[in-house]
C-alpha cells in the first residue's frame, strides 16, 4: 500500500489548530474543511484529464478538464469533516455514506448506515479522519469493493502505526492520504498526540 505524507506548510497549519485543546467547534470545522481541500488535492494529483479546447478571448486553447467521474464516502460520523472541503474543490463528484458500528454481541463491525451512488470506474476517496485502529476503514473500503469500486484512496488527517498496518494488509491495493503518521494508540484506542474525538469536535458534543 502506498501512504502519503502530506508535508505542507498550509497543512501543518490547519492540522495545529485541529490538535490544539483551545481550538472551538466553529474554528475546528473551518480548519478540517482547509485541511481537507489540502489532502484532496494532493490525491487528485495524477487523477486522468481529457483535452479540451476552448477559446481564450485572444485565441484557441487546448486546455485539459477532469472528465472521470469521482465520489466521495465519508464514513459517519467523524468523516462527515471532511466533505466540505472535498466538495468544494473536485469536479463531477457525487457523495456516498457508510455508518459503521462495532456488533456488540460478535464485536465485528457491522454498518447501520449506507448508501453509494454507482461506484464502478470512478476516482473513489474515502474520508475517515481519524486511522486508528483501522477496522471501520478497513470496513468500508471493502463495502466499496462488494459494489464494484477499485480505484480507492483513503483520506486520514491522522494516522496510527497500527491503523495504516491493518490497511495495509486487509486492502494493499488502496492508497493512503495523510496529513500525519502519528506515536500510536492509547488504551482506549485514541489516537496520540491526536486531536481527541473528532466527532465530538466537529459536533461539539461530549
Ligand atoms: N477516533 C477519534 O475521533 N479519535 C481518535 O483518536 C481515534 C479514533
Amino acid at each position: 500500500m502506498e501512504v502519503k505524507v502530506i508535508t505542507h506548510s498550509l497543512a501543518e497549519h490547519y492540522l495545529t489548530i485541529l490538535r490544539d485543546i483551545n481550538t472551538n467547534p466553529d474554528e475546528f470545522r473551518n480548519a478540517a474543511n482547509k485541511l481537507s481541500s489540502l489532502l484532496i488535492t494532493e490525491a487528485t494529483r495524477e487523477i486522468n484529464t481529457a483535452e479540451r479546447k476552448i477559446d481564450t478571448p485572444l485565441a484557441p486553447y487546448v486546455g485539459s478538464e477532469i472528465s472521470n467521474e469521482s465520489v466521495a464516502v465519508p464514513v459517519l460520523r467523524a468523516g462527515l469533516g471532511l466533505l466540505e472541503g472535498v466538495q468544494n474543490i473536485l469536479p463531477n463528484l457525487s457523495v456516498g455514506y457508510i455508518g459503521v458500528q462495532r456488533n456488540e454481541e460478535t464485536s465485528h463491525p457491522e454498518d447501520y448506515f449506507s448508501k453509494l451512488p454507482d461506484v464502478t470506474g470512478k476516482n473513489i476517496f474515502v474520508l475517515e479522519p481519524m486511522l486508528a485502529t483501522g477496522g471501520s476503514l478497513s470496513f468500508a473500503i471493502s463495502k466499496i469493493k462488494e459494489e464494484g469500486g477499485a480505484n480507492i484512496s483513503a483520506i486520514c488527517v491522522v494516522s496510527a502505526p497500527e491503523g495504516i498496518e491493518r490497511i495495509k494488509n486487509d486492502h494493499p491495493d488502496v492508497t493512503l492520504f495523510t496529513a500525519s503518521i502519528d506515536d500510536g494508540l492509547n488504551e482506549n484506542w485514541y489516537i496520540v498526540p491526536g486531536l481527541g474525538d473528532m466527532g465530538d469536535r466537529l459536533f461539539g458534543t461530549t
